[in-house]
């Protein structure tokens, strides 16, 4: 079948279906994630097949390309190849798994991340096809520094397969370690992409959606000034609509307190979990790039913080009547150790929100975090190295699993193919029905 234009190919009955049932991908951002104990899994590489065949122009800028479907999940949570999904009975959330069927029947210890529940919870297995994306091909004798940018999703040719990779190292850069963070030219390669605006943006991932909870993970404080008390303030007051109000200025805190995705819901940092990697036994790493986002109404001066492994951060934020607002933990000025010490907040209680003046409700407070690249324990290139003038270096977006520049080495500018530049949403469950039924 040969496609010429998006029009024809919405008239595909496949596609109609793609964009209408995962629409609630969207609602749900990355998608949620859990994490296994189970077999080691060998590390996968996002491969594609054509189904469309190839379009006789190949240039990246005209509105032709050629279709793939994509297969595995090394670049998930950015594109999904054929997996299973399961909904959450409690939080009606629902997470997608790869590898469903490797081990016979199901993998062990089957869990939803954003309840920290067993399997014997999760229901409405579905089965989805790989998204579909469009690789616009590089005309040759082009220089692809004059196209490509940090970030962007190219197309890899390579042991005789198509793999699609994110770009995250330019010719000449540097590529560098600090602990396992990989790092471009001395900084995060993560927060690099994070500040630019990409056709595809990097990924953030679920860890706490306060509307699909009855029972919120946010609690009031204790009072600073007396840590004797042991009783919890009632100052921030949260709503049958499960929003949070304060209308007075006060000494106390709205903590929110991480619960263990895979350890029956036990006070727990944030950890690197993906939920999608079913089966995989590996060494979790701590989180430090989370995003708090929400509604708010009212107006007033009020203070978040964030727990980091680098310290405490923190934003102010005056709001002026209704209002979104999302605040990255990265974005906070660090605290001293002795202000930090004054507001609860710790590995297990990561972020903090104080009212210093007004009246504000919160709504819809979410919080995420974003794909951190790194290198694995047994990832044994040196560092820090040169790319050369013609040297590209990739890395998958499902980081503890994707077969990338971290075993090939660098990507010579022949072995890139073409840039995607589309891509069909993520087909997931409907779970609507399904979203606050029931809680913990
Ligand atoms: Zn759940």
């Amino acid at each position: 079948m040969i496609l010429t234009t998006p029009t024809r190919l919405f008239q595909n009955g496949l596609f109609r279906w793609c964009f209408l049932a995962l629409f609630l991908s969207v609602v749900l951002g990355s998608g949620l994630y859990l994490n296994y104990n189970g077999k080691n899994l060998p590390r996968s590489s996002e491969t594609m097949r054509g189904i469309f065949g190839t379009l006789g122009k190949r240039s990246t800028d005209s509105q032709s390309g050629q279709w793939y479907r994509v297969q595995g999940g090394s670049m998930a949570p950015t594109l999904y190849g054929d997996c299973r999904s399961f909904s959450c009975q409690q939080c009606g959330l629902a997470s997608p798994f790869f590898n469903f069927d490797q081990h016979g029947t199901r993998p062990p210890k089957l869990t939803c991340s954003h309840c920290g529940i067993f399997e014997n919870n999760l229901v409405r297995s579905e089965e989805s096809s790989g998204q579909l994306v469009r690789v616009n091909h590089f005309t040759s004798g082009v220089d692809l520094k004059d196209i490509l940018r940090r970030g962007d999703l190219v197309a890899i040719k390579k042991d005789d397969a198509v793999h699609i990779k994110r770009l995250v190292g330019l010719p000449n850069d540097w590529v560098d370690s600090e602990g396992l963070h990989l790092k471009i030219s001395g900084q995060r390669v993560e927060d690099m992409i994070l500040s630019q605006a990409n056709q595809f943006p990097l990924p953030w991932l679920l860890v706490d959606l306060d509307s699909a909870r009855l029972v919120s993970r946010w609690k009031n404080s204790v009072r600073i000034s007396d840590a004797s008390e042991d009783v919890l303030a009632d100052d921030w007051i949260r709503s049958e609509l499960r929003s949070w109000e304060c209308s007075e200025e006060t000494n106390h805190w709205l903590v929110y307190q991480h619960r263990s995705q895979t350890r029956g819901s036990i006070p727990s940092p944030v950890w690197d979990d993906c939920v999608f990697n079913t089966g995989l036994s590996r060494k979790l790493h701590l989180v430090n790039r989370l995003r708090l986002s929400g509604e708010s109404l009212g107006k007033g001066d009020v203070e978040f913080v964030f727990w980091t492994t680098e310290g405490a951060r923190h934003v102010m934020k005056s709001f002026q009547g209704p209002a979104k607002f999302t605040i990255r933990s990265i974005e906070g000025d660090l605290l001293s150790s002795e202000a930090s010490a004054e507001i609860p907040i710790s590995d297990v209680m990561v972020i903090g929100i104080h009212l210093l003046s007004g009246t504000v409700e919160l709504k819809d407070l979410k919080i995420d975090r974003s794909v951190e690249y790194r290198w694995r324990p047994n990832d044994d290139r040196p560092t820090p190295f040169q790319l050369s003038a013609d040297e590209w270096f990739v890395l998958g977006d499902n980081v503890p699993v994707s077969k990338d520049s971290r075993e090939w080495g660098a990507i010579r500018s022949a072995e890139l193919i073409g840039l995607v530049d589309q891509a069909t949403k993520f087909a997931s469950p409907s779970l609507h029905e399904l979203m606050g039924r029931i809680d913990d």
